[in-house]
């Protein structure tokens, strides 16, 4: 099977957001988490649903510092967002039952960045024959109802990893 590499191409959606602000930098009201599909903040790293997936469970890790690339980070924001990493992909298999999964970086534009100012990891799940379904998803974008629910199942089990991990809420 060929790597399909495309959620990589399909981060410039993320500039959707016009507010203005990043979209990773989580700020300190977090009301607005569930409208920004943020489903993790911890000290050193968070976790927000990609608005428009690539696939359904497309996660975004990011440390919670707005920082460009993984040589700005200290050594425990790295091993924070690596954990953070892992953890997403351990929760994604509970609950979605992926085949597999795309994880990595695009550090700057030309390599793809939609965000090139705060770094973050994509975790995409993958599925045996997800590629005819990927495509359309990506054109049509009929994702907002889709995306919610699966925020609703992920939750609480990134919540569980908050309480375990003395973490805040
Ligand atoms: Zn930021």
């Amino acid at each position: 099977m060929k790597v399909l590499w495309a959620p990589w191409r399909m981060e410039y959606i993320l500039s959707d957001q016009k507010e203005g602000g990043c979209i990773f930098c989580p700020g300190d009201d977090r009301h607005t988490d569930g409208s920004r599909l943020i489903l993790h903040v911890g000290d050193l790293s968070m976790v927000i649903m990609n608005r428009f997936p690539y696939i359904n469970g497309h996660l975004l890790v990011a440390p919670v510092r707005h920082v460009k690339g993984l040589e700005l980070l200290s050594g425990e924001e790295r091993l924070d967002l690596l954990t953070t990493v892992t953890r997403s992909i351990e929760i994604l298999k509970k609950v979605m039952k992926p085949e597999g999964f795309n994880v990595g970086l695009n550090l700057g534009k030309v390599a793809g960045a939609g965000v090139e100012e705060h770094m973050h990891f994509h975790v995409v799940p993958r599925w045996n024959g997800d590629n005819n379904y990927m495509t359309v998803f990506g054109e049509v974008r009929v994702i907002p109802q889709h995306i919610e629910e699966t925020y609703h199942r992920l939750l609480p089990h990134f919540r569980e990893v908050n309480v375990v991990h003395g973490g805040v809420q």
